[in-house]
């Protein structure tokens, strides 16, 4: 039971559902057994989805959300990429955030941002609540980040052209190809936002980590050595959705209920995650011809339909209309298409799925960690890359598919990264390590483990906190 008077901590997820997603899950674990209420502000540009609308309403009592007046962003060019609509949304919300703090009659002991937040720290600051950064990926990401405004001022040429891979702290080296799309063009005005953001991180009281030991043991040390003007680092991963009633039934998942144990491969590129129609024609028939199972997400092509799918979750086609021609018969009975959107976690805790082919999104690689699934690693946008370098050659639970000249991962290479996944004694070694990654994962999260010691010592601060909003 929540005390009337319990403090508040506010956190701001930037637009898009892998933010979303891992603050709300944070946000649970906090209120567990704390006397702490959360409040979820939320920047926007537009309606609510329905994505964002399923995820808030779903929430306990204790945690209540606010969605911000829509911000405008039409005086930008027409191409403007995700980096600086995201922190320009989060950038033109701030009056308005600053408004609902002072509104919300409360003690609100912290204010928890993600990696395009920082610029309410400004905000926060002057109202002197303390804020935190809540970083949704891993800890080698985070590790360049903090890294990378030093290497701004250091290397003149862009990343990709350096002749060595990137050394980060405690993590396997990255080729410069392979670092986060951001930094790829030091020109673009992602670039300078990126750059921007990372410098922040230090203003932060602390930085909580969705990752763990286990997963990234020598990056997490380097971070965690205590330096001066270094904010302290709680790993709380992994901070998945595990809630496997909240989006109730569905089709897909009665589909999987009629197949034989692990002998599926799931497919699904994340929120956001498009293909070219060459390269979903590519997927179509290699997952054809790999003779698998498979759960496929289909989302419209991004060279056929305008894509705004980042920040609605949700095309407008039909995506069906764009697969190729007989597709559906040819494959009817061993595959299964859900169009734009499934309960991806309900999905991956299904003991029918075998296989994840992913877009590398930091929460979809957690969510098959908790649930021991190895992984097709085939990385679109952001800092999937990255991650699928951690995956594949760090931590060894996936495949990477190679991909070819003209820029595609080709039908062959497709059918035969899943049918090794799935059937060969790669496969296997895969699964193996990934079902090890799981049992560690459950016991970090227990009741005495590490994440759950984490999450208690921020409560515990967060709960004593008697700060007053001045103003
Ligand atoms: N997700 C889902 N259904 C889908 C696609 C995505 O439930 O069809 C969820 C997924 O479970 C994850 C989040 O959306 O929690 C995507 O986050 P991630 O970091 O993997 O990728 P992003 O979408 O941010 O690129």
């Amino acid at each position: 039971e929540q005390h009337p008077l319990s403090p508040i901590v506010v956190m701001m997820p930037s637009p898009g559902m892998g933010h979303l997603i891992p603050l709300t899950e944070f946000a649970k674990r906090l209120i567990l057994h704390h006397n702490l209420s959360v409040t979820i502000i939320i920047p926007t540009n537009s309606p609510p989805s329905m994505a964002q609308t399923t995820v808030l309403r779903s929430l306990p009592s204790a945690i209540s959300y606010i969605f911000l007046p829509p911000v405008t962003l039409s005086d930008l060019p027409p191409h403007t990429k995700a980096e600086p609509l995201i922190s320009l949304t989060v950038l033109r919300s701030l009056p308005s955030l600053r408004h609902s703090l002072l509104s919300l009659n409360a003690t609100v002991t912290a204010l928890v941002v993600d990696l395009f937040g920082t610029d309410a720290f400004d905000v926060a600051n002057d109202l002197n609540i303390p804020s935190y950064l809540y970083f949704t990926c891993n800890a080698m990401v985070l590790s360049f980040c903090i890294f990378l405004p030093r290497l701004d001022q250091s290397v003149q040429c862009e990343f990709v052209d350096l002749p060595e891979p990137v050394r980060i702290l405690g993590c396997i080296p990255v080729e410069g190809k392979d670092l986060l799309d951001p930094v790829q063009d030091k020109s673009d005005d992602a670039y300078k936002w990126f750059v921007h953001h990372s410098g922040r991180f230090k203003l932060a009281h602390g930085i909580i980590l969705n990752s763990f030991h286990a997963l990234e043991p020598a990056a997490i040390k380097e971070l965690q050595k205590q330096e001066p003007g270094k904010p302290p680092v709680y790993p709380v991963g992994p901070l998945v959705n595990m809630d496997r009633a909240q989006t109730g039934s569905h089709e897909c998942l009665s589909w999987l209920d009629g197949k034989p144990r692990g002998s599926v491969v799931f497919v699904c590129f994340g929120s956001g995650g498009t293909l070219s129609s060459v390269q979903m024609d590519e997927l179509a028939i290699g997952l054809e011809m790999s003779e698998q199972n498979f759960l496929w997400v289909v989302k419209s092509p991004n060279d056929k339909v305008a894509n705004g799918s980042y920040f609605s979750a949700e095309s407008l086609a039909n995506p069906f209309d764009f697969l190729p021609k007989g597709f559906v018969e040819r494959t009817k009975g061993r595959g299964f298409m859900v169009s734009s959107w499934a309960p991806q976690a309900q999905v991956l805790s299904h003991g029918s799925i075998g296989g994840f082919l992913t877009h590398c999104g930091w929460n979809s690689i957690l969510e098959s960690v908790v649930n021991g699934v190895p992984l097709v690693a085939w990385p679109l946008y952001a800092e999937q890359k990255m991650n699928a370098v951690l995956v594949s050659e760090d931590v060894k639970v996936a495949l990477r598919p190679k991909v070819g000249e003209n820029g595609l991962v080709g039908r062959e290479e497709i059918a035969s990264v899943v049918k090794r996944l799935m059937e060969g004694e790669e496969g296997k070694k895969l699964c193996h390590q990934m079902k090890e990654l799981k049992d560690v994962a459950v016991k970090i999260l227990s009741e005495n483990g590490s994440s759950t010691k984490y999450i208690s010592d921020l409560a515990l601060k967060w709960q004593d906190k008697t700060t007053t909003l001045t103003n």
